[in-house]
């Protein structure tokens, strides 16, 4: 499948590894990279050497104990995941393949901290072709779910929830926008119901869980 992204990227470019055309972009005002990963403190860790110290055995018997992650060990590298990933297909650093390796190989914060993880679309196009079982959506579930508890939460979530636990909707429309609409005549929007979700989040501890995601500001 043709990569549509890297058609509309310059040659010199082209030929640059992930980290050095990242770098590039972060000091380019025209870059394509959005503001929210310019900013963002999550690790670029798919490219970087390896230290000894970073293996933690221990990683993949964490997540072959959850719901989701018990056939992990049977991944063999094939890639079949990857081909035919949707979030893959349009970007440079998204590989599910690469998650599963670097969770066999122990790698816990590289994983964690990755701001990759957090482009997953949860569509399990990936789940269904594994030719190993291999769960692989429900294993991003599991890395999310952890990286979260950790603190790894990119900034752009932590706007969404906050906006859900305030307004109870994820996107918050701008005032000169909805005088617009009453100028059109337009009807006005539905409300949200915060209160009631803000019981939810306390009963699922969501609030706590988007106040560790604050350490990584
Ligand atoms: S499709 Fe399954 S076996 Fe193949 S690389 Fe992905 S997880 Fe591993
Ligand atoms: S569930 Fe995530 S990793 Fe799997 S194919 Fe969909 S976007 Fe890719």
């Amino acid at each position: 499948m043709t990569d549509i992204k890297s058609k509309q990227k310059p040659e010199a470019e082209k030929k640059m590894p992930y980290t050095a055309v990242k770098s590039i972009q972060r000091n380019n005002p025209t870059s394509t990279l959005s503001k929210e990963a310019e900013n963002s403190h999550f690790t670029i860790s798919m490219t970087t050497p390896i230290q000894p110290h970073e293996f933690d055995p221990q990683f993949k018997k964490e997540i072959i104990k959850k719901h989701g992650g018990e056939n992990l060990k049977h991944c063999f590298q094939c890639g079949t995941c990857t081909s035919d990933c949707p979030i893959a297909r349009f970007s440079d650093s998204y590989r599910p393949r690469t998650l599963i390796r670097m969770i066999q190989l122990g790698l816990k914060n590289r994983v964690l901290s990755s701001e990759t993880l957090w482009l997953c679309a949860a569509c399990f196009t990936c789940t269904d072709r594994c030719p190993q079982d291999v769960e692989v959506a429900s294993v991003i579930r599991i890395l999310r779910n952890m990286a979260v508890e950790k603190g790894f939460v990119p900034k752009i979530f932590k706007e969404l929830g906050s906006n859900i636990l305030e307004t109870g909707i994820a996107y918050r429309i701008p005032e000169l926008r909805l005088k617009r609409r009453e100028q059109s005549g337009l009807p006005p929007l539905p409300k949200g119901n915060p209160q009631a979700i803000s019981k939810l989040a306390k009963a699922t501890s969501f609030s706590k869980l988007l106040k560790q995601g604050e350490r990584t500001e």
